[in-house]
């Protein structure tokens, strides 16, 4: 049976019906300022749409809301942001993910604050040679915050344009062209509200499962929609299977119940973020404990030795799978090596462990117990 051919599109029914669904339907976000306040001259905050788009790569608004509210009123402003210790940011970021998007906000913060003065940039290309900020970022502040013709485009507005023109390439192939589909969408004024509403739909109407067509202002115009093939864009290219790397974990004791942190080298995977001390973690088969002891910052009391918990802690990262074997020790009062620390357990909570090692930790606990010897 011949498809229907994609409709005709003139970009300005498209926007007006999308900002018209959005003047009435937008969702009220802490960081936003509504479309009728906006109409009436009040600006977007460039900090709180800056700190709410670094937050909101790669996680949802539900679970960002109450993580901006706390920084925001601890921070009122980037030159808070930018006086506060590292600890504290990333202490304050914990459960959010990707801690080098914390480590960039707070570099990001610095240099506004001391190159820029306080104000961000408005245009996409200084605005990309701040720390943490991408292509996506630096569009998203320069039309929310500044008004810019620019426009983010992300999986949810790749999603709707490969519905609206019914474009079939999988991902990641057809990147490009949805771009390109996207951009020229793109309004002369009110681009802020337009990049907003577009997000909006994606999250609210125009959703991965179930597209919910009958209340979507573009229904009349999609593709997809005239097909009957929206729930199957945008098509995908089958993923390879994510890799398995392996490790050890140190879980050290000091006779007095303190545990040993080591800090992770900048760079690289939860680059600065402390952790129970651990091997270096690869594909292959699993380590022979005895062996991965070589890896271990301290060595254990000798009478005892190490003791293989029971179990493995795993944990996905964005491109592997992890298994970490946990191997427990206890030592006398002997001091830290170089960037490590003891903790007391109870003050674990003080350090900034990425959700990996509050895995180990919880491990450990449960099957090596901790606190001095009886
Ligand atoms: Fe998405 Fe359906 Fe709207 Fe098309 S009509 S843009 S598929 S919600």
């Amino acid at each position: 049976m011949p498809q229907p051919a994609a409709p005709v599109h003139h970009p300005e029914p498209l926007q007006d019906s999308l900002l018209g669904w959005y003047d009435r339907h937008h969702r009220s976000l802490p960081w936003r300022v509504s479309p009728g306040d906006h109409a009436a001259g009040r600006r977007p905050d460039p900090y709180h749409v800056w700190l709410s788009e670094i937050m909101l790569q790669q996680t949802t608004v539900a679970a960002v809301r109450d993580y901006f509210l706390r920084f925001i009123d601890r921070w009122p402003s980037v030159h808070a942001l930018a006086a506060a210790e590292l600890d504290e940011v990333l202490h304050a970021w914990q459960g959010l993910g990707y801690y080098a998007r914390a480590r960039n906000l707070h570099k990001c913060a610095q240099a506004v604050a001391g190159a820029h003065g306080g104000r961000f940039p408005e245009t996409e290309d200084a605005l990309r040679a701040l720390p943490g900020i991408g292509p996506y970022t630096a569009a998203a502040i320069a039309a929310i915050a500044f008004d810019r013709a620019a426009l983010p485009v992300d999986g949810n507005v790749e999603r709707v344009t490969a519905r609206l023109f019914a474009l079939e390439t999988p991902l990641p192939d057809g990147k490009t062209a949805l771009r390109e589909r996207a951009e020229a969408l793109t309004p002369s004024r009110r681009c802020g509200d337009f990049a907003q509403a577009l997000m909006d739909l994606g999250a609210t109407v125009c959703t991965p499962t179930s597209p919910k067509c009958l209340v979507c202002p573009w229904q009349a115009d999609c593709a997809a929609h005239a097909r009957g093939i929206a729930a199957e864009l945008p098509r995908k290219r089958p993923k390879p299977a994510k890799p398995t790397r392996r490790g050890v974990a140190f879980w050290i004791l000091r006779a007095d119940g303190a545990v040993l942190l080591r800090r992770r080298p900048e760079r690289g995977l939860l680059g600065g973020m402390m952790e129970v001390p651990s091997s270096e973690w690869r594909e292959g088969a699993a380590p022979n404990p005895a062996v991965a002891a070589d890896d271990a910052p301290l060595a254990p009391n000798p009478t005892a030795g190490w003791r293989n918990l029971p179990g493995l802690v795993r944990h996905t990262f964005t491109h592997f799978h992890l298994e970490l074997t946990v191997l427990a020790g206890r030592t006398g009062h002997v001091a830290a090596p170089p960037g490590a620390v003891w903790s007391p357990i109870d003050r674990l909570g003080d350090h900034a462990l990425p959700s990996v090692m509050k895995k180990v930790v919880r491990h450990a606990l449960r099957h090596a117990g901790g606190g001095p010897p009886a």
